[in-house]
């Protein structure tokens, strides 16, 4: 018997280089049946250990089955505030997917993609969930609208607590709005997840940067607690010469523009500056999505990375898709040194070969530079994608305490300050979606606790 994996529909390679719109099509109801229908039930689900937000994976995929969509989601949304994200971008291959009892001897059931298409009929058909009208009287301020305060958000609210969003950007989501480009993550979507919290009752209130005019001493005053889950969104360069070069920008400012300003448009207020060939260097999602967002304004892109594709830290669905879409993969290679000419305008990079050595402590192989090859790329845009680190903007004044990384020091999610919690990225450092929803939870099971 057949029982390969369900394969999703994805928008054809040639027209989705020209697009921003999603690749991935996902399951139509003959096919999410069939997917579900692999499923083996086990009594003990491997596939829930993988899941950080502990999600009764067996029992929404026997809804399905039963094409009981709306008891699926009920399933999956008593555990999950945004599953129609997670089940795009969550790293499945590695949490419940990885641990599916049938990848042992075959594929794992697609987990990630029988949640997108129970989400996804939940947005079509309205079954978010319910204001309620019976607040308890308790205030809670959340300081970051990303995945972190979102799921601490809804899980708050659904227990009638009254809570405000403030959020510095003139958009809720965080990196899910800003980050994540609209051809993995439609920001329809994410604006639909967001409105079933506006509509539990969540205040979200935009362009208040938490930090300078409104300081945490004052959201004290004025709340029962407060959650900080303002993420870790200062990029990380390489110190190298030829950096400060008109052309060169961090994965993050690019994304930014293209996700959030809509940059690429031409009528744009504003515009960016494309060059003819642009250079992303790293290797993680945020590498991956920049590459292929600049390929997709029709500008030449490679990926540079110091590594081999082997150990490539982004998921490998995203990196079938960027070779499927013509990206130039350019590994074990890093550069010294970026070249400009007399008015400081990038025209390319002095590149190093490298060498992959044994595999190190944190279970890397290490990487060293083999100077006897040195060569030149031609190019006219550098892009850093080498990941980010915490801004303290929020915590001004505040003391609250941190490591030597700048990351908040907690204890489960109680920071240093009374009555203040926090988790996701300002607490792991960059991580995924998942984790950071995963903190936002136990942040409200911890306040509720503590307030009442
Ligand atoms: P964020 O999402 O960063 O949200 C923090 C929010 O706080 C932001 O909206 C910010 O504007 C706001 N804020 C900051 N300072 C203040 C202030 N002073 N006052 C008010 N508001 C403030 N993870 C995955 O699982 N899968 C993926 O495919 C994936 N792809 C990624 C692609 C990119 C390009 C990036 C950058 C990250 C990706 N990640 C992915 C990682 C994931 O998005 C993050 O781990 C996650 O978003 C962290 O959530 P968070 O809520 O902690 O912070
Ligand atoms: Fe189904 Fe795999 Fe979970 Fe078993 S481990 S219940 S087969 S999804």
């Amino acid at each position: 018997m057949n029982d390969s994996r369900v394969i999703m529909n994805v928008q054809d390679t040639d027209t989705r280089q020209n697009n921003f719109s999603e690749v991935e099509l996902g399951y139509t109801k003959k096919e999410a049946i069939k997917e579900a229908n692999r499923c083996l039930h086990c009594l003990n689900p491997r596939c829930v250990e993988g899941c950080p937000v502990g999600i009764k994976i067996p029992e929404f995929i026997k809804y399905i089955k039963e094409d009981n969509i709306k008891k699926a989601y009920e399933v999956i949304s008593s555990a999950s505030a945004l599953p129609a994200i997670c089940g795009r971008v969550c790293p499945q291959e590695k949490q419940c997917e990885g641990k599916c009892i049938k990848g042992l001897k075959g594929e794992a059931i697609a987990i990630g993609a029988l949640e997108r298409y129970v989400a996804d009929y939940a947005i079509e058909n309205n079954l978010s969930s319910i204001k309620s009208n019976n607040k308890n009287g308790k205030k809670i301020a959340i300081i970051g609208s990303g995945p972190a305060g979102l799921t601490c958000a809804g899980e708050l609210a659904k227990n009638n607590y009254n809570v405000t969003i403030y959020e510095v950007l003139h958009e809720a989501g965080g990196v899910l709005t800003y980050g994540i480009p609209e051809f993995r993550l439609p920001k329809e979507i994410v604006k639909k997840q967001i409105d079933s919290l506006i509509n539990l009752g969540v205040d979200i209130k935009l362009n208040v940067p938490i930090g300078n005019a409104i300081k945490i001493e004052d959201l004290k005053k004025e709340y029962d607690a407060i959650f900080i889950a303002t993420g870790a969104g200062l990029p990380k360069f390489m110190g190298i010469a030829g950096e400060n070069a008109n052309e060169v920008f961090s994965a993050n400012e690019i994304l930014t523009r293209i996700n959030l300003m809509k940059s690429y448009k031409d009528d744009s207020k504003t515009p960016i500056k494309k060059g003819k060939v642009a250079y992303v260097i790293g290797g993680g999602n945020v590498a991956m999505d920049a590459v292929r967002s600049l390929k997709r304004l029709g500008i030449e892109a490679h990926l540079m990375y110091r590594r081999s594709e082997e150990e490539l830290p982004a998921r490998k669905v995203e990196v079938k898709h960027a070779k499927e879409e013509g990206i130039s993969f350019d590994m074990l290679q890093n550069p010294q040194k970026i070249l400009t000419d007399e008015d400081n305008h990038v025209i390319g990079m002095e590149v190093v070969d490298m060498v992959l050595g044994d595999v190190g402590e944190d279970g890397r192989r290490s990487v060293t530079e083999n100077n006897d090859f040195i060569h030149i790329v031609d190019c006219d845009m550098v892009v850093m994608a080498l990941g980010t680190s915490p801004n303290h903007e929020a915590l001004k004044d505040s003391n609250i305490k941190l490591d030597d990384k700048g990351l908040i020091i907690v204890d489960n999610t109680k920071t240093s300050m009374d009555n203040v919690y926090a988790g996701g990225d300002i607490v792991t450092g960059s991580a995924t979606v998942i984790l950071a929803m995963e903190a936002g939870k136990k942040a409200a099971q911890e306040i509720m606790n503590k307030i009442g």
